[in-house]
């Protein structure tokens, strides 16, 4: 299967090479030329195996095709369980098993196993660079860890991010450093920017990003969406509908390119922050980005969702058409809280504020009449949002062992001034 860009300019290219490439060169998100025809599915032993199936067609004629079993079972070691959640018919898809606790340990894994792989035919090191707000750059890092041919620097604003955060940022060490920059998240990703667009920089050290709008974050995310919804399906139950916490669409961008492909999956409905642009859309208004406001929902703060254009792309730019595709709901702190707080009331469980905001929009289309099965998309662990959960929970909440064992290590970062002679200095040292 061949990859074209969005914005229809850049030449196609094969998986390998569009996951290489993170952006197309015209500037566009790489897309399937054509989506593959959608088809019956059998549900896989495991996740790893449901995964292969699913993703085979995308990697069919890829250098890496023969390789994606392999790449899968590295990549999906821990489960992805959909359990019963209070209510009869709901769910919880809890995607925060891996290491560090949120559902980009998935993306970002696979991403790392692919390129690892690309990477052996290469005698010089891969350096990826992040800047990061907190949950990307730990996941990153994470999933980065000691594999060959790559190193990893991440970028965060000092005393911006959670002492938790901090701490999973810098605990890794070996091909992994920890920069804490003297400045904002904007800062961060500026001098990152600036860094991956600085060819003199990149001939001694070459430099690539880990960024959300790659291909090899966004495809393997179908994975949990196919296991899930197939083994529901095997289980005798209606197909599976599914609420999606939003930020930057990509996880919600994947279950709806499961759906594209057969897979039992029946409404599709999107929960944002208080960060509305996508509801508004939805609304009928025209598509408008901002800037993001700060909410308790951190993790999907975005004024400007970049998959916005791979979803119009898949609807051929029929807003109408994809305005009646999907349902999208805006839920602001003060519900977000209220929601965790009735949630503990009701089914005894902790949530963390993003998986609130499905949680809410769930209750929302029950009181509404909504029937069928519906799994809330559980986006990250309530212990990496202790501040937020345990005054409304009104207990402390045990941190998963993974995320415990990584706060166990030693961590360490370095300073580092918001400039970016420094950050290149610091890359070619
Ligand atoms: C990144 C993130 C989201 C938003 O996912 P998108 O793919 O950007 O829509 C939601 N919840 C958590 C915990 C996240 O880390």
């Amino acid at each position: 299967m061949r990859f074209v860009s969005t914005r229809g300019v850049s030449a196609p290219v094969s998986l390998s090479a569009a996951i290489a490439a993170g952006l197309a060169p015209d500037g566009g998100l790489y897309v399937p030329e054509m989506l593959p025809a959608a088809r019956r599915w059998r549900v896989g032993s495991c996740l790893a195996d449901t995964a292969a199936q699913v993703l085979a067609p995308f990697f069919a004629d890829d250098v890496l095709a023969a390789e994606l079993p392999a790449i899968c079972a590295e990549a999906f070691d821990f489960p992805v369980p959909l359990r019963p959640f209070g209510a009869d018919g709901d769910y919880l898809l809890e995607l925060f098993h891996g290491p560090t606790a949120a559902f980009k340990d998935i993306g970002a894994r696979f991403l790392a196993a692919t390129l690892s792989r690309l990477r052996r035919a290469e005698n010089r090191p891969l350096t990826i660079v992040v800047a990061t707000s907190g949950d990307t750059g730990a996941a990153v890092a994470a999933a980065f860890h000691r594999q060959p041919g790559l190193q990893v620097v991440v970028l965060y604003p000092d005393g911006r991010v959670s002492p938790r955060q901090a701490h999973q940022l810098g605990c890794f060490g070996d091909n992994v450093q920890a920069l804490r920059v003297a400045g904002s998240f904007d800062d961060c990703q500026a001098m990152v920017k600036q860094a991956l667009s600085d060819a003199d920089l990149q001939a001694q050290r070459p430099l690539s990003s880990a960024n959300s709008i790659s291909l090899g974050r966004l495809l393997p995310q179908m994975s949990y969406y196919a296991h899930a919804a197939l083994q529901h399906q095997a289980a005798g139950r209606s197909a599976l509908n599914l609420v999606i916490p939003t930020g930057n669409l990509g996880n919600a961008m994947a279950a709806i390119l499961a759906r594209h492909v057969g897979l039992p999956i029946g409404r599709i409905a999107l929960a944002t922050n208080a960060n509305d642009v996508l509801p508004r859309f939805f609304d009928g208004q025209p598509y408008q980005p901002c800037s993001s406001v700060a909410t308790v929902a951190n993790a999907m703060d975005v004024g400007a969702p970049s998959n916005v254009e791979r979803l119009r792309w898949l609807y051929a730019d029929d807003d109408e058409k994809l305005r009646a595709a999907f349902t999208c709901h805006a839920v602001d702190d003060a519900m977000i809280r209220a929601t965790i707080a009735s949630v503990h009331a009701r089914t005894g469980e902790a949530i963390c504020p993003h998986t609130a905001t499905a949680a809410k929009v769930l209750q929302d289309l029950r009181v509404q009449g909504a029937g069928g099965d519906w799994a809330v998309v559980a986006t990250a662990h309530p212990a990496k949002f202790e501040a937020v959960v345990e005054p409304l929970v009104g207990h402390a909440v045990a941190v998963p062992a993974p995320l415990a064992a990584l706060l166990q290590r030693p961590a360490q970062a370095e300073p580092l001034a918001a400039d970016y002679a420094a950050l290149r200095a610091y890359l070619l040292r």
